[in-house]
């Protein structure tokens, strides 16, 4: 707290606003130095998808650490990797071929944007443009943050951003996207990067299965490559472990971090179809993908990665994403009621509303009361703007989630102009 030397991403240390220290977490629960257990209602950031402190993945990461701790990936490999890319392989879309690992949601964006320009490239038909989805949010490197929405996040950086395509997104039939897409594609863009379902940090900002499926269809015909960014959307978030599946829609490349490892360590893969890989193959060392960091499959970030899939394997987590999802719903058909309230959406898990208000946005006056009253009510809820959304671990309980509503209608109410 005072006297801590730490700068803390997306705070503002000028306001002053208390920041706790957290001694421990289970389940749905973050348990604080000064003897308070809060309620984790967005899974740390959407981390976290089982619970915090998962048994089996705890037990994995111990096992691990003790046996292998890192290990260089360049021309080296581990079991735990191993068992991770076969996994995968046999959970994800077959035409997802090859794995590659990094150590953030971020970086497998950027992994997919220079593999994406690395297979124009190396056949010959240098591409570079990329189109992207309006409100979009990839990450916050410089590669990540040109492909996502410009505003107050990123404006002193705004120079150095790459040009994009900017597609507007769905409004009515979303006959507006489609039409801005199919436009777009005819000048051949490398690649055409996406949120499937819901635009996470925009927002929640959801649009429906069919137009992913549009979306797909126009790239496809325009061999324009999809990459679907899942990094949040993935691993049950929407009620499925993909997003893209309830589309029918395979992309060409893959990016899935945030619930790799159940939210237990940092670790990301870009997954790409094998004509990207073979793009790259060749006998000539000019054509290798450069791009490596020094963590890049780490044992132990992978050990918890291979727990989280052998939960997914040998667990109902489908049985669970059915059941909270129904319950999400609930919260939100009790909450939509209130004076205040604008809307509600739901996608699987993630259940989001939004407040009226004069000033919309992110940087909207609303955001930083709700967030002190749902700090004082100790409910870990994090508004975009004027938007609630609660996306908790799979675990939550009936209590935790009606207390939740709770706070959420205390606020809704205090808070009304
Ligand atoms: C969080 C997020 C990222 C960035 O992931 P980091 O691990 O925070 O770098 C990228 N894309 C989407 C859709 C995200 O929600």
């Amino acid at each position: 707290m005072s006297g801590s030397s730490i700068w803390h991403p997306f705070t503002q240390h000028g306001l002053g606003d208390p920041v706790p220290l957290v001694t421990h977490a289970q389940g749905t629960s973050l348990y604080t130095a000064d003897g308070r257990r809060v309620i984790d209602a967005i899974s740390s950031w959407w981390v976290t998808t089982h619970g915090h402190c998962h048994p089996r993945i705890v037990e994995a990461i111990r096992a691990q650490a003790g046996a292998l701790d890192q290990l260089i990936f360049a021309g080296w490999t581990h079991a735990p990797a191993e068992r991770v890319a076969a996994g995968l392989r046999a959970m994800m879309p077959a035409e997802l071929t090859r794995v590659f690992f990094s150590d953030s949601g971020s970086t497998s964006v950027e992994v997919a944007l220079k593999m994406a320009l690395g297979f124009w490239a190396h056949t010959g038909r240098p591409r570079s443009r990329i189109l992207v989805l309006e409100h979009s949010y990839h990450g916050d490197t410089i590669g990540a943050m040109s492909v996502g929405e410009r505003g107050v996040f990123n404006a002193p950086y705004e120079p150095l951003l790459f040009d994009v395509g900017c597609i507007p997104f769905p409004t009515g039939d979303g006959t507006n996207t489609l039409e801005a897409l199919e436009a777009a594609c005819r000048d051949a863009p490398a690649a055409f990067i996406v949120e499937p379902l819901v635009l996470g940090a925009g927002g929640m900002m959801m649009y429906p299965p069919a137009l992913l499926a549009a979306m797909a269809e126009i790239c496809r015909r325009h061999n324009v490559l999809l990459i679907a960014d899942e990094v949040m959307t993935g691993w049950g978030r929407t009620g499925t472990l993909l997003a893209s599946e309830q589309a029918g829609v395979v992309p060409d490349i893959l990016c899935l971090a945030k619930g790799i490892t159940g939210g237990s360590m940092p670790l990301a893969v870009t997954m790409a179809r094998e004509d990207i890989f073979m793009a790259h193959w060749s006998t000539d060392r000019a054509k290798m993908f450069f791009h490596s960091s020094s963590y890049t499959a780490n044992p132990i970030a992978c050990a918890a990665a291979a727990a989280n899939i052998a939960i997914w394997r040998e667990e109902p987590v489908l049985d669970r994403l059915a059941d909270l999802g129904a319950r999400q719903q609930a919260l939100l058909d009790r909450l939509a009621v209130l004076p205040g309230v604008a809307a509600v959406r739901r996608c699987g898990t993630i259940a989001a509303l939004d407040l009226e208000t004069g000033d919309g946005g992110y940087m909207s006056s609303l955001a930083p009361r709700l967030l002190s009253l749902f700090r004082e009510a100790d409910v870990l809820l994090r508004p975009l703007g004027n938007t609630i959304y609660v996306m908790p671990p799979y675990c939550i309980d009936e209590a935790d989630l009606a207390r939740i509503a709770d706070v959420i209608e205390m606020a809704v109410l205090t808070v009304r102009p």
